[in-house]
């Protein structure tokens, strides 16, 4: 016998499922299997991220990190516009990659708008 964590009723163990491992699942079979959840299995497409796309994560994080704090480093000497083009070049390949193009011309509008502040 072995209780379930969804339903907590005490149920013989051929009614859990067996993990590849031996060991049992925690979840009896008749609560896994609602209605309700395989209907939001069905709408969920299971998926790993490409090389490209955990690169770019990586690099946006970095960027995300450099447009923080750049309206801090304004004050000195203009640093934080240079930090902003650092931010935008490396924030730029995520949101492509993500095909979100809303960011994707925010951040040229930021490169071109800092770019002409600083060499303008
Ligand atoms: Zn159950």
């Amino acid at each position: 016998m072995k209780k379930c964590n969804v339903c907590k009723k005490r149920k013989p163990e051929f009614r859990f499922k067996r993990k590849d491992d031996g060991t049992l699942k925690k979840t009896c079979k008749s609560c896994e299997r609602s209605w309700w959840s395989h209907i939001l299995r069905l709408m969920v497409k299971e998926r790993r991220l490409t090389a490209a796309e955990r690169l770019g994560n990586r690099l946006g994080y970095m960027g995300s990190a450099f447009i923080m704090t750049s309206p801090y480093l304004l004050p000195y000497d203009n640093i934080g516009a240079y930090t902003y083009l650092v931010g935008a070049v490396l924030s730029l390949p995520q949101v492509w990659l993500a095909k979100q193009w809303n960011l994707v011309v925010i951040n040229l509008n930021l490169l071109v708008g800092y770019g002409l502040y600083i060499f303008g």
